[in-house]
């Protein structure tokens, strides 16, 4: 971080429900943050919504704007190809946004984003070769190769949401059954939690949803109480996460990989049966180093430190 050790930027995450904004030193330090919730009608209300933002953090210092964006970004143009669940897919927001704030901005896809800033400043830190996943409402992956984020032909790769981990699995919005994002996401806690609490109303899990929790930190609550559906829970979607994982690193050879994203609170609970079932899963362990599983070192604020990482210094 030679050329911009003094320059400042903002880095902006883009969610489902609501947008974060920080302001980041070239060392990852957050000096500034603001949120708002995501207007998911036009591209003019997110690009207005995102200006606001960045009004509200910029400082002197600021000279770039990085945008982490929940879906297919493409690579060459900035613009979002298509984002589930949001109506501003194919807008050239790039552009918009720089328009509006007068500054350059970088656009990716938000888990490329996090994997980044792991990369940089956190548990993958020294680590060229690394594959990061998060665990939220839906399931973010990016890929480190040769230093480089992994961006494919368009900007669309490592979309490892739709890897088919459970063939029996449940039905995903894309048609398939068992795809990573539904069968072993925070969301797939959260569900499974509720299920588990209606079919049995007397257990600890469901006396915590029943009181107002939020199902995925009830289970995790649950489990640490000894609760046997949240513990049968947190080990399958810990086995099925190793799944995932063991296909990504047969694919990639990553030194590390990190697991980020709400449930990985639940410590060994999720992460000692994902690491069992990564080991089952990865091609001959015993013939290769140890591929250490590790937890990811920023929690939520991983793809906004990520996007204004990028905007100062771009991984190519
Ligand atoms: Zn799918």
């Amino acid at each position: 971080m030679t050329s911009s050790s003094l320059a400042e930027a903002v880095g902006i995450d883009v969610g489902a429900t609501k947008i974060a904004a920080v302001r980041v030193t070239a060392d990852g330090t957050v000096s500034a943050r603001a949120r708002c919730a995501t207007p998911r009608r036009t591209a003019d209300d997110l690009v207005g919504a995102i200006t606001d933002l960045v009004a509200q953090v910029r400082g002197e210092r600021v000279t770039a704007v990085g945008v982490g964006l929940p879906g297919m970004v493409d690579a060459h143009t900035g613009a979002l190809a298509f984002a589930p669940g949001l109506d501003f897919a194919r807008a050239p927001l790039r552009a918009l946004i720089a328009d509006a704030v007068g500054l350059p901005v970088v656009t990716d896809n938000d888990a490329n984003a996090a994997a980044w800033a792991e990369y940089q400043l956190g548990a993958g830190r020294g680590h060229d070769h690394l594959v990061l996943v998060t665990l939220g409402t839906g399931l973010g992956c990016g890929v480190v190769v040769a230093g480089r984020l992994l961006r494919g032909s368009h900007g669309f790769a490592s979309e490892a949401s739709h890897l088919t981990v459970d063939p029996q699995g449940p039905l995903c919005e894309c048609g398939n059954r068992g795809c990573w994002g539904v069968s072993a996401s925070g969301a797939t806690i959260a569900r499974l939690g509720r299920q588990a609490a209606e079919a049995r109303p007397t257990t600890l899990l469901a006396r915590l949803i029943g009181q107002g929790s939020d199902a995925g930190e009830a289970v995790t609550e649950a489990a640490r109480g000894g609760d046997g559906q949240a513990l049968e829970i947190l080990d399958r979607v810990g086995t099925l996460t190793g799944t995932g994982l063991a296909a990504l690193a047969n694919l990639f050879d990553p030194l590390v990989v990190i697991v980020g994203g709400g449930p990985v609170s639940a410590g060994e609970l999720l992460l000692a049966p994902a690491r069992a079932s990564f080991t089952r899963q990865l091609y001959s362990p015993g013939d290769r180093p140890p591929v250490p599983v590790l937890t990811a070192r920023f929690g939520g604020d991983a793809g906004a430190i990520g996007a204004a990482l990028l905007a100062v210094e771009p991984a190519l």
